[in-house]
């Protein structure tokens, strides 16, 4: 009677084991906060919060408590910091309000979280020290429009939240993980929060794209114009899941379509740190799977260069030439450039997230649809 019972214990246990396998659960993401530079070489930081609030100095180990509603202005004092026209402290400050509802202003944004002030080299960078799912508020926004078809904004929440984990430590030697701009993901603060994109955020609370069981990498761009890229076209790397899915849900897009036009003295510009002159013909050459530019050829006064059709538009600039998604119109003047979307390409394409989501896919389909074989977990903290 007993030994059956521990059987039964043992089956049970077993099957618990299998389970957690199965569904991922149990595990972690490497950490549930992280740091992100919202501000880099000031000169001046205004800082205004509702509570009293507290200054940890990490070189001293000293804390001193300040009073709400007084405006301080921090400035670097050599390799330190001025806070007010009083208080001195070391090159590394920490600011936290001593009330949970009430949040640091910094220059006139509230946000949530914590406030690193580092003296790097006599100018100050403020660091926002924040839980990743609030982060992730401030972060939304800045990437889609919270008014879209909800299953599209979780989606985005998911891709975001992956790309955070998989960025943890990015700019580690700098004295945080992420910047607030485009080179990492655009955050903006609680300012730009808003109840639809928190409330996806809330919903996917630690959900992650998982491939073979480990996390994957995650990009995403604008729109697609019809055929996302082989992430292999445009960084070298060869990841299975990245080789460009054909796309007719991102047509909504005010890039879907456009033209450019660039006259020869323009792209000279852009490209005079290679050499180019007086710019005779450009040809495109060959085009990637998708349809981008894969090679393209500007023979010019000095000679002749190859370049592919990324590598052009990083040059001219990615806000310029939307996309590598081009031809070239003959004209006399200047050359026009007629493309389809905006961004890289690879990865989830946003706006055809928001086409899926109108035909009712929810976010597990949208990812799995552009990144192959990846799916959905939640993973705790
Ligand atoms: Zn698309």
């Amino acid at each position: 009677m007993k030994n059956r019972f521990l059987k039964a214990l043992l089956a049970v246990f077993l099957c618990l084991l299998l389970f957690d396998f199965a569904s991922g659960a149990g595990r972690r993401l490497p950490a549930d906060t992280l740091r992100v530079a919202f501000l880099t070489d000031q000169t001046r930081i205004h800082l205004k919060c509702s509570s009293s609030f507290t200054v940890y100095d990490t070189g001293s180990g000293r804390r001193t408590r300040f009073e709400p509603e007084v405006n301080f202005v921090i400035t670097p004092v050599g390799e330190d910091i001025m806070i007010g026209d009083r208080k001195k402290a070391g090159r590394k400050i920490q600011i936290s309000s001593r009330d949970s509802r009430e949040f640091l202003r910094i220059n006139g944004r509230r946000y949530r979280g914590s406030i690193i002030i580092l003296n790097s080299e006599g100018t100050l960078t403020a660091v926002n020290e924040i839980n990743i799912e609030d982060y992730l508020k401030g972060v939304l926004p800045m990437e889609i429009s919270p008014r879209w078809p909800m299953e599209s904004v979780k989606a985005q929440a998911i891709a975001a939240r992956t790309y955070a984990v998989n960025n943890l430590g990015k700019y580690g030697s700098r004295g945080y993980d992420l910047t607030a701009d485009i080179y990492s993901q655009v955050y903006a603060g609680m300012e730009v929060e808003d109840p639809r994109s928190n409330r996806a955020v809330n919903e996917t609370r630690g959900k992650v794209i998982v491939y073979k069981g480990n996390l994957a990498r995650s990009y995403f761009h604008s729109c697609c114009g019809g055929h996302t890229e082989d992430i292999q076209k445009v960084w070298g790397s060869d990841i299975p899941y990245f080789k460009g899915v054909y796309c007719p849900f991102c047509s909504d897009s005010p890039r879907a379509r456009w033209y450019l036009d660039l006259s020869p003295q323009d792209i000279e510009a852009h490209l005079s740190r290679h050499g180019i002159r007086e710019i005779e013909t450009i040809k495109l050459l060959s085009r990637t799977g998708s349809g981008r530019v894969d090679a393209m050829k500007i023979s010019h006064a000095g000679g002749e260069l190859e370049v592919t059709g990324h590598a052009f538009r990083m040059t001219v600039g990615p806000n310029i030439l939307k996309s590598a998604l081009f031809t070239i119109g003959i004209s006399e003047g200047p050359y026009r450039f007629y493309g389809r979307g905006w961004g890289h390409g690879v990865g989830m394409c946003q706006w055809g997230a928001r086409g899926q989501a109108l035909e009712g896919k929810n976010f597990r389909e949208i990812l799995s649809y552009y990144m192959p074989g990846t799916e959905v977990r939640r993973w705790s903290y």
